[in-house]
């Protein structure tokens, strides 16, 4: 029997979601990697437990995440079964609808159809009546955002949702959907768009649409899938994600187009006393703006060290600035 650590909120910090009532880690848990059947059960199970010991209750799901998709939620469902289910109350549980899960005109982006019956998928998937949070995944370019958004809505209403959020919006469709959602008095409270030191298009006009809006934001890929760490500087391990082959996003290519920089970075991350990872998730959080950061990891000893990250996460102005030419 699973029994949660008993310090397990001593450390964590807890971020307001924009002006909502609810507050989720700094750090956050996702799933889309190393929680599919093709992946060892113990170990996505013993990182699932030793996340929520350090004080990580925020687990991000989605319906396609494996492979093969959905099963990842099936073996979520399974962790929960056999160690969380006494912690519900405890877990901030979120899934997504809106990429491709299955054939035919109704499976897949932001139609009322596809939203409810994958919703409802997911839940089965997981042994859950409810998510925390639900999100539409990517923005449909067919769909009115009216409906997108009162399938979110309904999802609220009918209990399977308790807040909604949105994924991979621009700037200008995040302003769209959050006037539908206004006037629908949605719990909508959440933007989860890529971010890391390799990715900054956020910076570029969402994040003040956010705040302006009193959203909150969970930044995903904040490690650029492994770039930001100290796992390429020497070459790539076979082990790796951009070795693997069940992995379409990042490859050998992207590793040595930025394996220089990071370099160059993990030399700053040293002199701060942190590891590579350590400094970009500390990065991110620098302003204050971002509300959580959701990292992946393959395996305990990641999750650990992403964790201590919140060690230091004040800048100098120096170090920010050397960050900024290496980043140039
Ligand atoms: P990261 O950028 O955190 O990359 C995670 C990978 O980086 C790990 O699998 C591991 O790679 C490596 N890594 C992590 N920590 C360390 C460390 N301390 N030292 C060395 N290597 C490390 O995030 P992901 O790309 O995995 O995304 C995180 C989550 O964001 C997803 O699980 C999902 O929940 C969400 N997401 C959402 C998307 C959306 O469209 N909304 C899209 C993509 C992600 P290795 O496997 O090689 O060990």
């Amino acid at each position: 029997m699973y029994e949660a650590a008993s310090e397990r909120y001593d450390h964590m910090i807890y971020n307001r979601v924009g002006n909502s009532g609810l507050k989720l880690p700094a750090i956050s848990l996702g799933m889309w990697h190393n929680f599919g059947d093709v992946d060892l059960f113990d170990k996505s199970r013993n990182v699932a437990r030793r996340a929520f010991d350090l004080g990580i209750t925020h687990f991000d799901l989605a319906n396609n995440y494996g492979p093969p998709a959905g099963s990842a939620e099936e073996n979520f469902g399974r962790i929960l079964k056999k160690d969380f289910l006494p912690y519900r109350d405890e877990l901030i549980i979120s899934s997504k609808a809106g990429f491709y899960m299955w054939p035919g005109p109704y499976g897949e982006f932001g139609s009322k159809k596809n939203i409810m019956a994958s919703a409802n998928q997911s839940l089965k998937r997981m042994g859950l009546d409810y998510v925390d949070i639900f999100y539409s995944h990517r923005p449909d370019p067919e769909t009115p955002f009216e409906e997108t958004a009162q399938a979110l809505d309904l999802l609220v209403r009918q209990g399977k949702a308790l807040y909604v959020g949105i994924s991979n919006y621009s700037a200008e469709q995040t302003e769209a959907i959050t006037k539908i959602f206004k006037e629908l008095k949605t719990p909508f409270i959440i933007h989860q768009p890529s971010y890391s030191m390799y990715n900054r298009w956020i910076e570029d006009g969402l994040q003040d649409v956010l705040s302006r809006e009193g959203l909150g934001s969970i930044a995903y890929s904040p490690l650029a899938q492994g770039l930001l760490t100290d796992r390429y500087l020497d070459g790539i391990p076979k082990d790796s994600r951009a070795a693997r082959s069940s992995s379409q996003f990042l490859d050998v290519e992207a590793v040595e187009k930025t394996v220089e920089k990071s370099r160059a970075l993990n030399e700053i991350a040293k002199r701060r006393g942190q590891t590579l990872a350590e400094m970009a998730i500390a990065w991110i959080l620098r302003d204050g703006k971002v509300t959580s950061v959701l990292v992946g990891a393959s395996r305990v000893s990641q999750l650990e060290d992403n964790v201590k990250a919140l060690n230091n996460l004040d800048f100098s102005s120096e170090e920010l600035a050397e960050i900024e030419k290496i980043l140039k």
